[in-house]
C-alpha cells in the first residue's frame, strides 16, 4: 500500500479481521460483521464507567461502531453489537468521525475510546489519520473483543496509544459454544503480544490516567473458572507486569439464558478465587471490581445515556423470547 492511500482501501477485499471473509465492503458486500465499508456508529460521548485509569476524572470519549465480527450469547452490548438494525445509528464519513473525535477532546475526554472497532478497524485509522491532522491530542483507545487480525495491527501501529483487548477464553469449545468463533484460542495470544510490543506495558499520569500501553480484561464467567486460571496464566507469562482489568460484571444477558451454566450471576466466592489466583501467578497490576457492580454497568442504548454510571437506571436480563417481559425498554 502507498503511503498515501487510505487504509479503507483494503476493505476491497476483507481480511480487516481473523474472519478472512473476502467480501468487496467497498462496492456494499458484506461479510460475517454484516457491513459494508459505511461507518456505522451506535452511541458517542463521555463514560465513566470504564476502569480509573481510563474513565479518569473527565471520563473516556467512547466511540461505539454497531456491529461485531463475534456473536457472544451474553453480550451485554447485543442490541448495538447484534440487533444494531432494530437501533438508531449514525452514518458517518471518515470526516464525521474525525469531528466527533475532536469534539469529544473539546469536551474534556482523556482519550479517544474506540468500542468494537475489530470490523472498522481501517475506517478508524483513517479517522484518526483526518483527526490527527487537525489537532486530536488525546490518547486513542482500541477497546476490542481481542479477537483482531494482527495484520490490521501492524498496519496501524503507532495510531494507538492504549490497548484496551477482552483475553475472553483460551479454550476453543467455549468460545464456539458461547461465540461462534472456532479459534478463538488460537488468535488471541498472537494479539495480545503483538499489543504489547507496540505500546508496552499501561502508564499512567500523575492524576492515575493512562497514557499509553496495554490494559487487558478478562469477563470471569460463571462455573467456567478453569477457563479463567488459564487466560490469568497466559497473561502471566506474557509478563508479570501486564495490567489486566478482572471483572465479575456477568449477568445473564441476550440468550445468555437458554445456556446452562452462564445463566446466572458470578458469586462472590468463585470472583474471589479466581482475583486470589491472579495475585498468586504475581499478577499485581489487576483492577478489581465490586460484585455490586453487576447490573450497574449493563447498559441500555434506547437511551440518551445507556449506562447508570453516566445517568438513569438499566433494565439488563435476557432479551427477546429468552423471558418474557424483558425486552429493551
Ligand atoms: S471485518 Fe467483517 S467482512 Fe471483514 S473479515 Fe471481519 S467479519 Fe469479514
Amino acid at each position: 500500500m502507498g503511503a498515501m492511500e487510505p487504509y479503507s482501501q483494503r476493505l476491497s477485499h476483507c481480511t480487516c479481521c481473523p474472519r478472512h471473509c473476502g467480501v468487496d465492503r467497498l462496492a456494499g458486500e458484506a461479510g460475517f460483521c454484516r457491513l459494508p465499508s459505511g461507518i456505522l456508529i451506535s452511541h458517542a460521548g463521555l463514560h465513566f464507567g470504564e476502569e480509573p485509569p481510563i474513565s479518569g476524572s473527565r471520563g473516556s470519549g467512547t466511540i461505539f461502531f454497531a456491529g461485531c465480527n463475534l456473536r457472544c450469547v451474553f453480550c451485554q452490548n447485543y442490541q448495538i453489537s447484534q440487533e444494531f438494525e432494530r437501533h438508531p445509528t449514525w452514518l458517518m464519513t471518515v470526516g464525521d468521525l474525525a469531528v466527533l473525535m475532536l469534539q469529544l477532546q473539546d469536551e474534556g475526554a482523556h482519550n479517544i475510546n474506540f468500542v468494537s472497532p475489530s470490523h472498522m478497524v481501517m475506517q478508524m485509522a483513517d479517522a484518526i489519520v483526518e483527526a490527527k491532522g487537525k489537532g486530536l491530542r488525546i490518547p486513542v483507545v482500541y477497546n476490542s473483543n481481542g479477537y483482531d487480525e494482527i495484520e490490521s495491527l501492524r498496519l496501524i501501529r503507532g495510531l494507538i496509544d492504549i490497548y484496551l483487548p477482552d483475553l475472553k477464553y483460551l479454550d476453543n469449545d467455549l468460545a464456539e459454544r458461547f461465540s461462534a468463533v472456532g479459534d478463538y484460542a488460537d488468535i488471541v495470544p498472537g494479539v495480545l503480544r503483538e499489543m504489547l510490543d507496540q505500546v508496552g506495558h499501561l502508564q499512567l499520569d500523575g492524576a492515575g490516567v493512562a497514557t499509553r500501553g496495554l490494559l487487558v480484561r478478562h469477563l470471569v464467567l460463571p462455573g467456567f473458572l478453569d477457563n479463567s486460571r488459564r487466560c490469568l496464566a497466559f497473561l502471566a507469562e506474557l509478563s508479570p507486569q501486564t495490567a489486566v482489568s478482572i471483572m465479575s460484571q456477568y449477568t445473564p444477558q441476550y440468550q445468555a439464558c437458554r445456556h446452562t451454566g452462564i445463566d446466572r450471576t458470578l458469586t462472590a466466592e468463585e470472583y474471589d478465587e479466581i482475583v486470589e489466583y491472579a495475585l498468586e501467578l504475581g499478577l499485581d497490576n489487576a483492577f478489581i471490581q465490586e460484585l455490586a457492580s453487576q447490573g450497574l454497568l449493563i447498559p441500555d442504548f434506547n437511551r440518551d445515556k445507556p449506562f447508570d454510571t453516566d445517568a438513569g437506571s438499566g433494565e439488563g436480563g435476557c432479551s427477546g423470547a429468552d423471558k418474557a417481559g424483558k425486552k429493551p425498554s
